[in-house]
């Protein structure tokens, strides 16, 4: 199993007091399944998927990643962790300024030690920057490595995020509502891209979507949350439509929560200006 949860739960404090966004959920994750963890809006899907790449720590419960209790590792062993999780996140959190290649080259970020991010903040290494072409050129995007970030359009960047966390070369993907800014051409290219990426290298894929089509069409296996809690754990196949219908009857009233809300996730980050000076050269 690459993914245990025991009874997790989740509360942020509120100035209406604590809310649970996770509230006791139970279920495994195989090492390569991919599956879609969907729900209506404030169902905590986002939360859990903060939970699942350990930028948020459980208040309650047990989460074990490949064997190891999160909650007991620190310093290096997360780092550790988090370096096997490469996260696409709604934002893409791409550095506007550098080109598409520094950028991809920017997943490396957190595998390097200080000397070799110095160095390479001087001259890149050659195969590394090789590497990041062929990842550039197995997303679509070879002829673009030399375009700024912000020239590129939506489907692009988000090609782009997806480029910079194969980079990384992690053990796990998981991205939240990866489709949500794209058209439905973009959404079945991008779509397709994942999984093929997913498959090929053995990959675990955890995707949230709030749209149940999507995740039916491409996902083997369903996680359903609502109100922080488990409304079912299903085979794709086996999801009925009153399953899918009681899921979204009672729609919640809690509007999306703006991700800049939430603390930022430590680990590699091309947001900071630190790696923006160290990636731009
Ligand atoms: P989803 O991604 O399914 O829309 P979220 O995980 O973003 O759900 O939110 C689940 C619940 O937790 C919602 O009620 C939301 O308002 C609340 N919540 C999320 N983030 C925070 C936060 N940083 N502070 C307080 N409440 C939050
Ligand atoms: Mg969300």
């Amino acid at each position: 199993m690459i993914y245990s949860l025991s009874e997790v739960t989740r509360s942020y404090q509120t100035r209406s007091g604590p809310v649970n966004a996770v509230a006791g959920l139970s279920f495994e994750v195989r090492k390569g399944e991919r599956l879609a963890l969907v729900g209506p809006s404030g169902a905590g899907k986002t939360t859990l998927f903060r939970l699942l790449n350990a930028t948020l720590r459980p208040s309650g419960g047990i989460l074990r990643f490949d064997g190891r209790d999160v909650a007991s590792l620190a310093g290096r062993d997360l780092r550790a962790m988090r370096r096997r999780i490469g996260t696409i996140y709604q934002q893409h959190h791409l550095v506007p300024s550098l080109s598409a290649l520094e950028n991809t080259l920017c997943g490396r970020l957190g595998s390097w030690s200080l000397l070799h991010t110095i160095r390479s903040a001087i001259r890149p290494g050659r195969q590394e920057a090789e590497q990041a072409v062929a990842t550039l050129e197995s997303v679509g995007l070879a002829d673009k490595r030399f375009a700024r970030a912000d020239e590129l359009s939506g489907g692009q960047q988000q090609r782009l995020a997806i480029a910079r966390v194969l980079m990384q070369d992690p053990d796990v993907i998981l991205a939240d509502e990866p489709f949500a800014s794209l058209d439905p051409a973009l959404t079945e290219s991008i779509g397709s891209l994942l999984l093929n990426i997913a498959e090929k290298e053995r990959r675990t894929l955890v995707v949230t979507l709030h749209d149940v089509e999507m995740a039916l069409r491409y996902f083997p296996r369903l996680v359903a949350l609502q109100d922080g809690r488990l409304a079912f754990d299903a085979p794709s196949a086996e999801v009925s439509p009153e399953a899918l219908e009681a899921l979204y009857s009672r729609y919640s009233s809690s509007s999306e929560t703006a991700s800049s809300e939430f603390e930022q996730p430590d680990g590699p980050n091309c947001s900071d200006p630190k790696f923006q000076r160290n990636c731009a050269r």
